[in-house]
């Protein structure tokens, strides 16, 4: 079993029931149990087009027996059961989504190709992916960056908008 953390997002029609019947339908894949849950956050676009709706995100932590690009496949669907079109047409990039689901970490794997990269490039620098997670586990060590959730968190507390350090 390999495990993993996943990020949730919505920002489209009704968010927390798309959020928990994504995690219902996480929890019926083959072979994949839910360890844990984090609480629901209220977050403002970040990027995307200008004025599109809060998001409501969340993680969840699961033990899976799938491989990873089986779980990038999963999600997709999942995604897809949600109107979430996979082909970008009418979707603008970080636009208004139905359900987004992103594998932040799969065990402490580290890859790149073209469908998949570990852990999710842009985690480290997302205060809605980390505040969720660190809710499940802020000693989790980033495989990469050899910081944990919390430390992540914290950095990014320390450092202004224009992306220089505040004091
Ligand atoms: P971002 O990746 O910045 O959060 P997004 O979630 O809006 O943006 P999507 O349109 O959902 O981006 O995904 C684009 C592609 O990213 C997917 O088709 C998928 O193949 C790829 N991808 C690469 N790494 C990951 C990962 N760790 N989790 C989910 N998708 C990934
Ligand atoms: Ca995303
Ligand atoms: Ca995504």
């Amino acid at each position: 079993m390999h495990r993993a953390h996943l990020a949730l997002g919505s920002n489209v029609g009704d968010r927390g029931d798309a959020i928990r019947d994504a995690v219902d339908q996480l929890a019926s894949l083959e072979a994949t149990r839910i360890l844990g849950r984090s609480r629901l956050l209220v977050t403002k676009a970040v990027g995307g087009p200008a004025g599109q709706p809060d998001f409501l995100n969340a993680a969840v932590l699961v033990d899976t027996g799938l491989e990873p690009h089986a779980l990038l496949d999963a999600v997709h669907g999942i995604e897809q059961t949600h109107g979430r079109p996979r082909d970008r047409q009418g979707e603008e990039r970080w636009g208004p989504r139905t359900l987004d689901i992103d594998i932040v970490f799969f065990a402490d794997v580290v890859l790149c190709d073209s469908r998949l990269t570990l852990p999710h490039p842009r985690a480290a620098q997302r205060e809605f992916v980390l505040r969720p997670i660190a809710d499940l586990a802020p000693e989790y060590l980033h495989p990469v960056e050899g910081r944990t959730v919390a430390e992540l968190l914290d950095d990014l507390a320390h450092v202004d908008v224009r992306g220089g350090e505040s004091a």
